[in-house]
């Protein structure tokens, strides 16, 4: 059959052939593909009485819910570029993304309209139509959903060149403004087409994945709304992970795929009643963003022996995995991302740019269709982050002889300990093992002699958290000191009994970690 090579394209499919599956659970709302179809129609038909055309930039401020699908389809047929806004940014960061991008509308959440900018800040954002609010109680300028979804459908589908770009998504990267990736319509349909080959995953309205992540950053969107569309499964919404909520949800709507990052993992396995669960249908636990701790593999496999985890590694760049594990290797090949996606390249350079000899370590360069073509009127940035269609990563890994890819650390969170590397992944990899440790994350500390000392922040069990802290942290050094060399035994530690703190992607926020050692430092001296 045809393969789609633009998501116009890849839609259509869909919605032709299977009108009456369910393509989005949102609580007591279930859509089908008929109802998406015409909901998104509609909106676009709307979009465009407003004047909204072909090329025009759509800021989307929404949580996790059916209207963000919805809106996302209605721009696809509609030509315009969807830019999902991370719910989480505060007024002067919304204002600049919708600045930078010359949004001409947005969609947006009642509960986040105070976030929106003054009319005076981003003079081009001429429509504000929001999703959620009562009657008559739209906010300030705004028009509500159902006023602009009502009217005629738009009745057809832009016609999109597959190297047009379809989403803009801002990503923060280490300093600086947010920068807009440009994920072309290629690029997402590339990955979506992978992935279903990849994961053997069936074309006939069984697959069903719940979107624990925001529907808003690379992996929601892509890996979780596009690819269950593109399938004809099913997206389950949630509106914030919990735990307890998830495994209920996976349970009763028969889960079958799930994306997520390792810390949601890990909150599952902390749930007493994990085992009491049926989650028989879960054959696939995608994962990634971050290194998933050892301890977290070995017990998924144990309790869930039906499920295959399959690390992937990306980001926003390279519109979700560049990599991703081998069916049936996850346990065999735990200390690796997999293998380089299908006509992804990749190659580990030294400082100086020049290709290092299989199995050392180096900088992560990715090229291949799943690349983006750059960042949004950014070219300073794409010139700096782009080589050669390389995207450079700023990650460090290394490459063996048969192409299995393996990710230390961010260069800027690897740690030099008097001359001595230290990668965080593997000192908290070690430290899941032990019985006390519900996660940990390793940071640099200044250190006048060595340069950088290493601080290790850890969430306790209850086990642990009877001890004192001198006692638990001589038993984790001990514990520690028989599986690394010395230099990597952490210098320091601080214990507490929260879960760490993490972005709304779910990524350890190590900025905020290195701050607080420095203060500990400081407080010590
Ligand atoms: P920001 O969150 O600031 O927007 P980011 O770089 O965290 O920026 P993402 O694109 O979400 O944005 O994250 C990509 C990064 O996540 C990669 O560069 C890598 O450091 C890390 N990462 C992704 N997948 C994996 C994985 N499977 N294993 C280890 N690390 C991973």
């Amino acid at each position: 059959a045809d393969r789609p090579a633009d998501l116009t394209a890849l839609l259509r499919d869909s919605f032709a052939r299977l009108p009456d599956a369910e393509a989005v659970i949102d609580g007591d709302r279930r859509i089908t593909y008929a109802t998406l179809d015409e909901a998104a129609d509609r909106l676009a038909g709307g979009l465009a009485a407003r004047g909204i055309v072909q090329g025009d930039r759509v800021g989307l401020l929404l949580n996790n819910r059916a209207e963000f699908v919805i809106a996302w389809v209605a721009c696809i047929r509609l030509g315009v570029i969807a830019v999902p806004l991370n719910t989480r940014e505060q007024k002067p960061e919304l204002a600049y993304v919708l600045g930078n991008c010359g949004a001409r509308a947005v969609i947006f959440e009642a509960e986040l309209g105070a976030r929106l900018p003054d009319p005076d800040d981003v003079v081009c954002l001429d429509l504000k139509i929001v999703v959620g609010a009562a009657g008559g109680d739209l906010p300030d300028g705004a028009t509500g959903w159902d006023a602009v979804a009502d009217g005629p459908a738009l009745g057809g589908w832009a016609a999109v060149d597959e190297d047009d770009t379809a989403v803009i998504l801002y990503t923060s990267g280490t300093t600086g403004k947010p920068k807009g990736a440009e994920l072309s319509h290629l690029n997402i349909v590339h990955s979506c087409l992978h992935y279903v080959d990849h994961m053997q995953m069936r074309m006939d309205g069984r697959e069903r994945s719940i979107l624990a992540v925001p529907a808003t950053h690379v992996t929601g969107l892509v890996a979780v709304i596009a690819l269950m569309a593109h399938v004809g499964g099913a997206t389950v919404m949630m509106r914030a992970f919990k735990a307890r909520d998830f495994l209920k949800l996976a349970e009763a709507e028969r889960m079958t795929h799930g994306v997520m990052v390792p810390a949601m993992y890990n909150l599952c396995l902390l749930q007493p009643d994990f085992a009491s669960y049926d989650l028989s249908s879960w054959r696939i636990g995608g994962y990634g963003g971050a290194p998933m701790p050892m301890a977290t593999i070995r017990r998924l496999a144990e309790i869930l022996p039906g499920l295959d985890l399959v690390n992937a590694y990306g980001a926003t760049e390279t519109t979700s995995p560049s990599t991703v594990m081998p069916l049936g290797e996850g346990a065999v090949h735990a200390d690796t991302v997999g293998r380089p996606v299908r006509c992804a390249e990749i190659r580990i350079m030294d400082e100086a740019g020049r290709e290092v000899a299989p199995g050392e370590a180096g900088e992560l360069w990715i090229r291949g269709p799943m690349v983006v073509k750059g960042y949004w009127v950014r070219p300073d940035a794409t010139l700096e982050n782009f080589v050669s269609g390389f995207w450079r990563s700023g990650d460090i890994g290394s490459m063996d002889e048969q192409g299995y890819v393996k990710v230390f650390d961010r260069r800027k969170d690897m740690i030099n300990r008097g001359g001595y590397k230290i990668f965080s992944a593997e000192v908290e990899s070690e430290l899941s093992f032990h019985p006390w440790v519900a996660e940990s994350a390793l940071v640099s500390r200044p250190c006048p002699v060595l340069g950088e000392r290493t601080h290790c922040f850890v969430m306790l069990k209850d086990d642990g958290l009877n001890l004192s802290e001198d006692e638990v942290a001589a038993a984790l050094k001990d514990f520690l000191s028989t599986r690394l060399s010395d230099y990597k035994v952490p210098d320091y530690f601080t214990f507490g009994a929260d879960p760490l703190p993490r972005n709304a992607n779910g990524k350890l926020m190590k900025r905020d970690l290195r701050d607080r050692a420095l203060a500990e430092a400081g407080d010590a001296a």
